[in-house]
């Protein structure tokens, strides 16, 4: 099949919306009103993450309203002090995401919840911090955040599904939401993650994480189908896809 002239010239633009690229935009599945939640969300986003053209953080921003996405590489005090935060008002539970280690311990995210949001229907307010980076960097943004971590009284939680070293890459969940290999059986994308946390712990979890999950699938889905080896010259498009992500 021949392609039109133009179509490497297309491939190449950008949605305004999404600002993905036109063949792979996924503005038919991101929710026109970003979902509102009662937890507040903080994405601590790696450099090299957020010019990686898989990385999900993207997804979570345009789909949430409660997110915000801190560049640096380490967390810092005013990044988790509110505005908003009074003595009167009751104090924000902060809780970060990262696996269990013997020397910090994590619980899971569901005993968490049982331990401390016995009412559902009006759960105190939660922030949930994320480490949006490789497994080696992340684990390094963890320790240059500990000091603000331990003052802030933040948990560490992890998903229920847990981490399985002994597997080596993929996911429990490859069969369909795996992007790129992970170091660990078990890891997951952020968007995934986030999304199984917030389906644990928010009022109305499981109707956010489905919508976040389909978000999810979708890219997963349209990035197959781009990316398949059918293309008749897949280095060169690698290549064309490299520079873009490099330009942006
Ligand atoms: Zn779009």
């Amino acid at each position: 099949m021949e392609e039109e002239p133009d179509a490497n010239h297309r491939r190449r633009q950008i949605c305004n919306s999404c600002d993905r690229p036109n063949p792979i935009c996924l503005c038919h599945v991101i929710p026109n009103d970003p979902i509102p939640t009662n937890t507040e969300i903080i994405i601590v986003h790696h450099p090299h993450e957020s010019r990686h053209k898989l990385n999900t953080t993207p997804l979570l921003t345009k789909s949430l309203r409660n997110v915000t996405r801190i560049p640096p590489r380490r967390l810092r005090r005013h990044h988790i002090s509110s505005a908003g935060e009074t003595s009167v008002s009751p104090p924000i539970r902060t809780i970060y995401l990262f696996p269990s280690s013997p020397s910090s311990p994590a619980v899971t995210i569901s005993e968490f919840k049982s331990l401390n949001q016995r009412d559902i229907s009006n759960p105190p307010p939660l922030r949930l911090i994320v480490f949006d980076a490789t497994w080696k960097h992340a684990s390094e943004m963890v320790k240059a955040s500990e000091e603000v971590l331990r003052e802030a009284g933040a948990v560490r939680v992890c998903l229920d599904t847990g981490i399985d070293a002994s597997v080596s890459g993929g996911t429990i969940y490859d069969s369909e939401l795996v992007l790129r290999k992970e170091p660990f059986g078990g890891c997951v994308t952020t968007a995934e993650a986030v999304a199984r946390c917030l389906g644990a712990i928010e009022p109305d979890g499981e109707e956010i994480e489905r919508k976040l999950i389909s978000v999810l699938k979708e890219m997963v889905r349209l990035q197959s189908k781009f990316l398949k080896p059918m293309n008749p010259r897949p280095k060169l498009l690698k290549k064309r896809l490299q520079n873009q992500s490099a330009n942006t």
